[in-house]
């Protein structure tokens, strides 16, 4: 993962509008940063911080990074720096270690335990035999395996040199910038005019002009004007944005209704159109998004339709593609690696590629030939909440085409209705937050939003909290259940067979909270349909995990170890 930032302009600059465009794309990932601005090399441990540093240069390349080789310290910090050449790259070069022994072999010294650093040692070594810099990176896009989106300063010398491949990378154009960054959050506060890098494309960047290739060859690339997409940097009233996002829950699920029936109204009905002529549909999807897959694969297989709903990184594991597969990508990103493999492998199978996304411009998006975006707006705290509602009410959309009758119209209003939960769930919070372990359970539709509200407990609490079907549970997780163990349960409509399974773990001690529908429930949710509750549900749960987090004093928006969109496998 990780995010990199350069900027060319042709009027000097200071690390200031460096780092707080860095900044935009910490979400990418926050374990360590750094700079080269031609003088300085800067590389820290922890958050970006932006200084006054009043050094004003034209060129200067940033990162923030997400490990994947090398653990978190500042020597594995990028930007790395071999001789005259600085590079910084997001992205894994599998092939690391044949380049290092390679390079190590002619005399070159590593600093770092990073796959990255090979790049910047392979440049530099050709360079000092002769080489001409474009031929280089010609020749190493060829012998480089793996994914990069790499840009490279050389001393001396004023252009910014890029390339990338399967990594996001794109170039805001403006007047007298070029800023190169990973998403369009990176510069679409400046300008709406962009180009995105296709895989194996390199280019030459100056401050006012550009020049791209691929395999040696000049291509003809222009901007694109997008649709202005501005960062929500600010958490206004809320604590953090993860609260924030919840709350703007009925307010984009409303925008989302309404642009199906306006403006995404014809990709809408061109979805419904594909998934009706498909022989089946399959869903691909990680983390919170293959949750709202497992929604939309059973919704529609209520309806009669042929839908599974596949984890895109055990995509080729389980289930049969053919061209008559429809298959639909669910990210937030738009960028999750494991989900991109799997359309790569589906496109081969001569499947039909479409996608739910909220960033705009993003690979998957690009990869399909129809994308309806789901417009929740940024999503800045990692934990997925938003983004989720959106994701279900698309499915729900899809759904009520094929003549699921639920309750879509009614659902911003609804949404509303679950933040009046609130204070019963910050009370609920400090009964549980000082547990190591928790389960959620559920079956049919509360089994997504089980594992979901598991996920978010997870992801931003550290408590170890396993989401199940709830006829599963007697199989063997029941063992774990001890006295005073807390198990949430899932019961829609008084269901007599989760009523059973939360029964049968009370009798083993377990502290059981219902969220259900009825008044015996300890958390009794408006819901008229199955589906509603689910998506219902899902909401109390992102807060009952909000607030167990506050609980424990961590920090919520940026929980260790994640970083809100996978680039890597
Ligand atoms: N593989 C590189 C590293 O571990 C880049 C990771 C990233 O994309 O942040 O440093």
């Amino acid at each position: 993962m990780c995010g990199i930032i350069g900027i060319n302009a042709t009027e000097p600059y200071t690390s200031q509008e460096l780092l707080s465009r860095l900044k935009k794309l910490e979400y990418r990932g926050y374990d360590s940063w750094g700079y080269w601005n031609g003088t300085q090399l800067v590389k820290k441990v922890g958050k970006i911080e932006v200084s006054d540093d009043q050094q004003a240069v034209n060129v200067a390349i940033s990162h923030t990074r997400w490990a994947t080789h090398g653990g978190v310290n500042e020597k594995n910090a990028h930007p790395h720096r071999a001789g005259k050449v600085t590079i910084v790259h997001n992205g894994i070069i599998d092939n690391w270690k044949e380049l290092r022994t390679g390079l190590e072999a002619k005399g070159r010294g590593f600093r770092s335990e990073t796959d990255s650093e090979a790049i910047a040692h392979y440049i530099d070594t050709a360079l000092n035999e002769g080489k001409d810099i474009l031929a280089i990176i010609k020749l190493l896009i060829e012998e480089i395996h793996g994914t990069f989106a790499s840009l490279i300063m050389i001393d001396g010398d004023d252009t910014l040199y890029a390339m990338k491949r399967d990594s996001p990378l794109a170039l805001g154009v403006c007047k007298d910038r070029m800023i190169l960054g990973s998403d369009i959050y990176a510069f679409s506060d400046t300008t709406n005019e962009a180009i995105f890098f296709e895989n194996d494309e390199y280019a030459t960047i100056r401050p006012t002009g550009y020049t791209f290739y691929k395999n040696g060859e000049e291509l003809v690339k222009e901007a694109k004007a997008f649709k202005w997409t501005t960062m929500e940097e600010d958490k206004q009233e809320y604590a953090h944005f993860m609260l924030k996002e919840i709350h703007e829950e009925p307010s984009v699920n409303q925008r989302l209704i309404d642009s199906l029936q306006t403006e995404q109204d014809v990709h809408f009905k061109e979805l419904v159109d594909l998934i009706k002529n498909a022989k089946k549909t399959v869903f691909t999807a990680a983390g919170t998004a293959y949750h709202a897959s497992l929604l939309g694969a059973s919704f529609l297989h209520k309806c009669g339709v042929n839908a599974q709903a596949i984890i895109a990184s055990e995509f080729e594991n389980f289930i049969t593609i053919d061209d008559e597969t429809l298959v639909i990508a669910v990210s937030q990103s738009g960028e999750t690696m494991d989900v991109i493999e799997a359309l790569k492998y589906s496109k081969d199978k001569g499947a039909t590629i479409a996608s739910i996304v909220n960033v705009p411009y993003s690979t998957i998006e690009r990869m399909s030939s129809l994308s309806l975006q789901i417009l929740a707006g940024q999503e800045v705290a990692v934990a997925s909440t938003k983004a989720f509602a959106n994701q279900a009410t698309v499915m729900l959309a899809l759904a009520q085409e094929f003549g699921y009758a639920n309750g879509l119209a009614g659902m911003p209003k609804k949404l509303a209705g679950v933040l009046a939960f609130e204070p019963e769930l910050q009370k609920l919070a400090q009964e549980l937050h000082e547990h190591r372990d928790l389960y959620v359970l559920g079956r049919g539709l509360g089994y997504p939003v089980a594992r979901e509200i598991a996920l978010k407990i997870k992801e931003i609490s550290y408590v170890h909290a396993e989401g199940m079907m709830g006829g599963e549970l007697k199989h063997g997780t029941i063992a774990l259940i001890e006295n005073g163990t807390p198990v949430i349960s899932l019961v829609y409509n008084d269901d007599p067979k989760m009523r059973s399974s939360t029964q049968e773990v009370k009798a083993r001690g377990a502290r059981t909270i219902v969220i259900g529908t009825t008044p015996q429930a300890e958390l009794n949710v408006p819901a008229e349909s199955e589906a509603e509750f689910a998506i219902l549900a899902s909401t109390l749960g992102q807060l009952l995990a909000y607030y167990i987090a506050l609980a424990r004093n961590l920090p919520i928006d940026k929980p260790r170890n994640l970083a809100k969109s996978v680039t890597v496998l």
